[in-house]
């Protein structure tokens, strides 16, 4: 993996990856696509790393694999995009904003936001229930974009969280063991 500047990470030629206590990968797709969008803590970092690789402006859609804080916290630097999450995610963040584990700053944020249920999206997106029960992955450029379902090949996400769904974990490992050949772009960095 090519280090591109001090901020961002080349994986592929058209996908980056900023670290930011979870991981922003940036899709130069058509429409510019930002996955996941970091802790709040990062948000300067997450500015200028971004805006390294592409104007903000130019971010049409951002796409969430799930709404923990620390993969929403900078949803506010893409004034631009469209914001993507599954149905469930959305319903367990009105029934609970807090319980699905966001901040209060966070919360705010997405009240205001533009929030669309990605099923309504052309995009290659899996249901990895598990980790949340909203919880997706999704596919580009020979990459898998797999939030906090899985990190690597014997580490997946934690499953005892509130919206966790520890019961349907064991088919959602099924269903990425299908996708091994592509590049794995997890949430976090973990060994
Ligand atoms: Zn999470």
């Amino acid at each position: 993996m090519i280090r591109m500047s001090s901020k961002a990470f080349k994986i592929t030629d058209h996908v980056y990856k900023v670290v930011a206590n979870s991981n922003v990968y940036v899709l130069l797709s058509d429409p510019v696509t930002v996955i996941d969008c970091g802790d709040r803590r990062f948000h300067e970092h997450v500015r200028e790393a971004i805006s390294e690789i592409v104007p903000l402006s130019e971010v049409k859609r951002v796409l969430f694999t799930h709404f923990h804080y620390d993969h929403v916290g900078n949803c506010d630097l893409f004034s631009s995009a469209e914001f993507y999450v599954s149905k469930e995610e959305i319903e367990d963040f009105k029934r609970d904003p807090f319980g699905t584990v966001l901040r209060t700053q966070e919360a705010e944020l997405f009240s205001k936001q533009r929030l669309l249920p990605v099923e309504d999206l052309k995009a290659e997106v899996l249901q990895t229930p598990g980790h949340t029960r909203g919880s997706l992955c999704y596919l580009w450029g020979g990459c898998i974009f797999t939030g906090d379902t899985k990190f690597h090949d014997t580490l997946y996400g934690r499953t005892d969280l509130p919206t966790s769904v520890p019961e349907e974990l064991e088919d959602s490992k099924k269903k990425l063991k299908q996708y091994d050949d592509l590049i794995l772009c997890p949430g976090h960095d973990y060994e």
